[in-house]
């Protein structure tokens, strides 16, 4: 038959993408190039991370502003509670409201070193939910917030963790994103104790493509994420093959996301690393095609 050996979602899906804010110009103009790439492609909204510990407060607010002032597609700005007051954070959300910003990803955070356990500021928020109740209270921002289909490490139990998220929802945010994971059925047994515990807001998956395998195990034992045993036969050996590396990537991200969809799941959320090239092959691998007019 003439079925096609690939998932055309182009007609009923939308994706999103996440991006770093840049280190250095050199960086800014890789960085802005691959929005520029990717931006065609019709985000439904594109993300810009806050670094841990705050670190990148300024570099964020200027990329963020920089794609609301030069690009057709909504921005949305990561924001958390690390090392600020709640009036630090008042000023910050001031600020995005004036640059016409009205998106914000809201999170608790981590601190800036690796493995020590969060201390909320003496004057700030102490956790997700409190600073998207803060948030509304300031302004009407339409608001994001991280969820853990395999449970954050520091929740006392799943349960816990859900009616955590469900506090985040009630206190006004209207999606959810997820943190990476590799299984299917990971995200859509999570969606199900999502929808019996109340929760009707959307869940976006966040899709991260792996080409660095060792990398992104470090990262997935950091955040509890599952990595499951066939993956790490399927990157044997590839440490100096970087090309075999990112077709593997493309391949199997795409994959995923075919089950996904084939499961009901209408929007993908990238965590892009900043590369365009690899989430651009996966979203035409998608059926996702360049639209000119949302060309950046
Ligand atoms: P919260 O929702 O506050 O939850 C943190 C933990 O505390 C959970 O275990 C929760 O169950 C528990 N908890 C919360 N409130 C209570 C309570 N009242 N009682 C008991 N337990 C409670 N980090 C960055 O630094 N910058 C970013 O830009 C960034 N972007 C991200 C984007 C996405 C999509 C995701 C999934 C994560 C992102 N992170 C980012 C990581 C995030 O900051 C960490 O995972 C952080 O450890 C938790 O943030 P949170 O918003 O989920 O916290």
């Amino acid at each position: 038959s003439d079925a096609p050996l690939y998932a055309d979602m182009s007609g009923d899906a939308e994706v999103s993408f996440e991006f770093f804010p840049p280190r250095s110009e050199k960086v800014e103009e890789q960085l802005w190039q691959s929005i520029t790439t990717l931006a065609p492609l019709g985000p439904r909204f594109v993300s810009v991370t806050y670094g841990a510990g705050g670190t990148t407060r300024e570099r964020t607010h200027a990329t963020v502003e920089r794609i609301a002032r030069e690009t057709a597609i909504p921005a949305a700005a990561h924001l958390t509670c690390v090392g600020a007051s709640k009036s630090e954070i008042a000023e910050v959300a001031h600020a995005y409201w004036e640059a016409g910003i009205r998106h914000i990803v809201a999170l608790r955070g981590d601190p800036p070193q690796q493995g020590s356990r969060f201390e909320p500021h003496p004057q700030g928020y102490a956790n997700a939910a409190e600073l998207v109740a803060g948030l509304k209270a300031l302004h009407d921002f339409e608001i994001s917030v991280a969820a853990y289909p395999e449970v954050h490490p520091d929740a006392l139990s799943a349960q816990a963790d859900m009616d955590n998220l469900k506090r985040k929802i009630d206190a006004g945010a209207t999606r959810a994103i997820t943190q990476f994971f590799f299984a299917p059925d990971t995200y859509f047994r999570f969606l199900d104790k999502a929808r019996a515990a109340g929760i009707e807001a959307d869940i976006l998956p966040g899709i991260m493509p792996v080409t660095n395998f060792s990398g992104v195990k470090k990262m997935a034992a950091l955040c509890n994420t599952e990595v499951p045993g066939w993956m790490e036969r399927l990157f044997e050996g590839l440490d100096d093959q970087p090309g075999a590396r990112q077709l593997i990537a493309a391949t199997l991200t795409a994959e995923l996301c075919r089950k996904l969809y084939a499961g009901g799941v209408r929007g993908f959320h990238f965590y892009t690393l900043n590369r365009a090239e690899l989430s651009y092959a996966i979203c035409h691998l998608l059926g996702l095609r360049a639209r000119k007019e949302v060309q950046a």
